[in-house]
């Protein structure tokens, strides 16, 4: 489909897993013309499992995408492209998305779901464990762990957060690892807690989840838990530009209640737009973006009126 035949769509959606695939499903509902575009790359597609979603818990986490897909695939005016949106401009009343093949499609409007991507500290034998046995959420992962041995690995200050929370998973201990050395009034906070401390630096992650220290000690955890530094997945928000907030983690697009971004016609859902997500709030603010989207494309044809 090239540009002289493509027709103008309501809305494009960049991003096809649980905020883009919902938000779509509202416009697609609203019997409104829908491109979804997506590459394929869902932030948690490194873990089999999903947990905490209301009827979803323990899923597949590619079940619940592939099933969200295929159910907004019936819709007949929603139109499936994949690929990756290279660039987005403002244009004729809507925008122009260009794809990494060339290929641009129009729309009235634009929602973004675009994810974001975790940066890992650059340990050996961390990232190939991401998502099976190294995890960032308690909340997703830290249930399955058996109340057992978890390791908190140190990025910086924010990693008190995670010491503190995971004592309610298990028995916890906090690998300083050089990146963070906590103050009196810490130390009395992860002693109320029962946190041991291992000021020995890491030296890599082995088997499971055993971490080995530079003195050569191995220590077994049933997982571990480090906070990931969170980028855009894609440039696009940024190319059009949308306002960003920094989080503890990365910057994220800033939305309203209705998260409409700052650039009139351009919403923004999922992880990309909060501090921190997961796929029930992407799902629900999915949704609300769609519904805004579409609340929208009335309001410009009430005012043209
Ligand atoms: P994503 O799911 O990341 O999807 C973004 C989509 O946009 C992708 O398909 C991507 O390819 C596409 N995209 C990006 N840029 C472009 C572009 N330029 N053009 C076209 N397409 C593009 N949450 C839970 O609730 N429960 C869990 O158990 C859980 N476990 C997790 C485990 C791990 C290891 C990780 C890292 C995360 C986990 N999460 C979990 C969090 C969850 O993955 C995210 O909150 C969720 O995926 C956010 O959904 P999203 O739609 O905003 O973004
Ligand atoms: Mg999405």
């Amino acid at each position: 489909m090239h540009t002289a035949l493509t027709p103008m769509f309501d809305a494009i959606v960049i991003g096809g897993s649980y905020a883009g695939l919902s938000a779509a499903t509202q416009l697609a509902r609203a019997r409104r013309r829908v491109l979804v575009i997506d590459a394929g790359q869902r932030r948690n597609r490194f873990a089999q499992h999903s947990h905490g979603f209301l009827t979803q818990d323990g899923t597949d986490a590619s079940v619940i995408a592939a099933t969200g897909r295929a159910q907004l695939l019936q819709y007949p005016n929603v139109t499936w492209a994949e690929g990756s949106a290279a660039g987005a401009v403002a244009q004729d009343e809507g925008f122009a998305v260009t794809l990494a093949d060339g290929a641009i499609f129009k729309g009235h409007r634009l929602v973004l779901a675009t994810g974001v991507t975790d940066e890992l500290p650059p340990l050996e034998g961390l990232a190939e464990r991401w998502g099976r046995s190294v995890f960032h959420c308690p909340y997703c992962h830290g249930y399955e762990l058996d109340a057992g041995q978890i390791g908190v690995l140190a990025v910086g200050p924010l990693s008190m957060h995670h010491a503190l929370m995971l004592p309610d998973w298990g028995t916890v201990t906090f690998f300083l690892n050089a990146a963070f050395a906590p103050d009196a009034e810490q130390l009395a906070a992860l002693a109320a807690r029962r946190v041991t401390l291992e000021r020995v630096a890491v030296a890599r992650i082995e088997g499971e989840a055993d971490v080995v220290l530079l003195d050569g000690r191995v220590l077994p955890m049933a997982g571990l838990f480090v906070a990931s530094t969170m980028h855009a997945a894609s440039p696009i928000a940024g190319q059009l530009g949308c306002a960003v907030d920094d989080g503890p983690m990365g910057a994220y697009v800033r939305t309203d209640a209705m998260k409409a971004s700052s650039v009139p016609g351009v919403f923004c859902c999922g992880d990309m737009a909060r501090p921190a997500g997961n796929v029930v709030f992407a799902v629900a603010d999915g949704a609300m973006a769609g519904v805004a989207a579409h609340r929208s494309l009335i309001e410009a044809l009430q005012q043209a009126a």
